[in-house]
């Protein structure tokens, strides 16, 4: 597995592949990977004959009151973990590499981005668009893989890579959870021993919500309810659940059609998201 730290030599190994008619997957990651990123890596590798996994801490889409600084890192185990999965190349760049001083051209979605997590975090997902825009450009891959654990953010690129006619496929992996159910994430690693068992109330929430749901109950105020209910029994505090349409993101009051309960809280001072499609 190549180790690559600069963008041109980046985006020659890609030029490379593409001339020996290879094509390229992409798994975009901020690193300390687990399963659900591994996931997406075997994903890449089932459908591409490369696949690039890259590791970036972007600060732009970070608030300045949120976690930059203390956002978990360790590039050793990535690296063998990238390794043992069959990665081709792991791309690690430093924020020097990606952002010029003066860097002043932003890539900006400006509907999806509204709702659910863009309400709180206002800036997060201008940082998301610009820096998955930059590496689409650097990696130049023919596949990118997200995951659905972050279903805002892989709606959002869709929506992107549609928008700016990048041709790249984007390809949606499952979420992958801990034996428990709760999904995982980077950011599980703040939770102390109880708060990591109150966290659970995310999932069991939404899966509450899904046997009403497959049960027949539509109205979305009862699907939510059961989230909520659950989440602020176990001492969780909501950012939000809300049931939205999966085209749109907007808030719709039933589950008619295809759409997407969502929902953020805080166990302690860690913000955890998760959600469910239906329909
Ligand atoms: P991150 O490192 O948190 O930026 O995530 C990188 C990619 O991994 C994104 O596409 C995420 O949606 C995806 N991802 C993170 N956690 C999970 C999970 N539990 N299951 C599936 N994909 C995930």
């Amino acid at each position: 597995m190549k180790i690559i730290r600069t963008v041109a030599e980046m985006q020659q190994l890609s030029e490379s592949w593409r001339q020996q008619q290879l094509s390229i997957g992409f798994v975009p990651t901020m690193g300390f990977l687990h399963e659900g990123h591994l996931s997406l890596v075997d994903l890449a590798n089932s459908c591409c004959d490369r696949t690039v996994v890259s590791i970036f801490i972007n600060p732009t889409q970070f608030g300045p009151e949120e976690d930059f600084d203390e956002y978990p890192r360790d590039l050793a185990r990535d690296e063998d973990l990238c390794r043992q999965k069959g990665a081709d190349a792991l791309f690690y760049p430093d924020q020097r590499e990606m952002y010029a001083a003066d860097f002043s051209t932003w890539v900006q979605e400006i509907n999806l981005s509204k709702s659910l997590c863009g309400r709180s975090r206002p800036t997060h997902f201008r940082g998301v668009t610009t820096v998955v825009t930059k590496l689409f450009n650097i990696v130049n891959p023919h596949v990118a893989v997200f995951g659905s654990k972050d279903a805002q953010q892989a709606l959002i690129i869709q929506r992107l890579t549609r928008d700016l006619n990048f041709p790249i496929r984007i390809v949606l992996g499952p979420i992958v959870r801990e034996a428990d159910g709760l999904a995982m994430s980077s950011r599980n690693r703040y939770l102390n021993p109880d708060q990591r068992k109150r966290a659970l109330a995310l999932y069991d929430g939404l899966q509450k919500a899904a046997e009403a749901y497959e049960q027949g109950e539509r109205q979305g105020e009862v699907l939510k309810g059961l989230v909520r209910d659950r989440v602020q029994e176990a001492g969780g505090i909501i950012d939000y659940v809300e049931l939205v349409s999966q085209d749109t993101l907007s808030e719709v009051s039933a589950a008619d059609g295809p759409v997407l309960l969502a929902v953020a809280a805080f166990f302690g001072e860690t913000r955890l998201i998760d959600n469910c499609f239906f329909g």
